[in-house]
């Protein structure tokens, strides 16, 4: 009995299973992030370009180390890979020319948008990818009231990320 539970015990310590967050979201967990916020609050929305294709792949590769919460797909297609109430791996580099210099790793108090775009990061993003983007956006400013919207070249400045011609009002105003 004590060595079932010893195993029972080590199986659910492995496993963190999870709901989706956004429900038109189709879930493919990453293996990239902390346990929870170390305490800190969500009060940011950080948004990214992807600079190419194999996003969601590459957030489930053990060699890449990165992750956001959401991949919002050219197709409208959206994939949350982690937990809101987790810490993922999008933004955890802040040069010391950014506003938010000093701050607690941003990770900890931002959800993570990546938007597919092509690998120079400034394609015209589709009308369908950009209103299901709205939509997300939308939904998280409904569950976290006066969310700040930013992107990532805000806190790693110089980085092409999201890029140009990236319908941030669109966002803003979603
Ligand atoms: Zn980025």
């Amino acid at each position: 009995m004590t060595y079932i539970k010893l195993l029972l015990c080590l199986f659910v310590g492995s496993v963190h299973s999870w709901t989706l967050d956004y429900l038109a979201a189709k879930q493919v967990p990453s293996p990239h992030f902390n346990r929870g916020r170390s305490g800190q609050a969500i009060t940011c929305l950080v948004l990214h370009g992807t600079a190419g294709g194999g996003t969601v792949s590459w957030f489930q590769n053990p060699t890449s180390k990165v992750s956001a919460h959401y991949v919002v797909e050219q197709d409208g297609s959206v994939v949350q890979m982690v937990s809101e109430d987790d810490t993922a791996w999008h933004n955890g580099v802040v040069t010391t020319n950014s506003v938010f210099y000093g701050r607690p790793n941003p990770n900890l108090w931002c959800i993570g948008i990546e938007f597919s775009r092509n690998i120079q990061n400034n394609n015209i993003m589709p009308e369908v990818q950009i209103a299901s983007g709205v939509r997300l956006v939308a939904d998280i400013k409904r569950r976290y009231k006066g969310i700040n919207i930013y992107t990532h070249d805000q806190f790693n400045v110089g980085r092409t990320c999201p890029g140009p011609s990236f319908p941030l009002a669109r966002f803003q105003n979603a």
